[in-house]
């Protein structure tokens, strides 16, 4: 049983940030003393880097949503 790293409080990743497949036993945690996975724990400021693209990436999306949502808006006559 090993705990991976996960800043994300849910627990219903499939994957784990270091690549490996989470089963039964498989653990999370934001943490990094808790983790006692080595690829997660030698990855660490690779994971950290992808988890900020991550966010960055959402909040971008977001942002692209509601430009789409309010041009949307404007377009639609009743
Ligand atoms: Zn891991």
């Amino acid at each position: 049983m090993k705990t991976h790293y996960s800043p994300r409080s849910s627990d219903d990743e499939e994957r784990a940030y270091c690549g490996v497949w989470l089963g039964e036993g498989s653990g999370l945690s934001g943490e990094w003393r808790l983790v006692d996975c080595l690829r997660c724990v030698r990855n660490k400021s690779k994971i950290l880097r992808s988890f900020e693209l991550e966010e960055r990436a959402i909040i971008d999306q977001m942002g692209d949503m509601e430009k789409f949502m309010s041009s949307e808006a404007k377009d639609i006559s009743i």
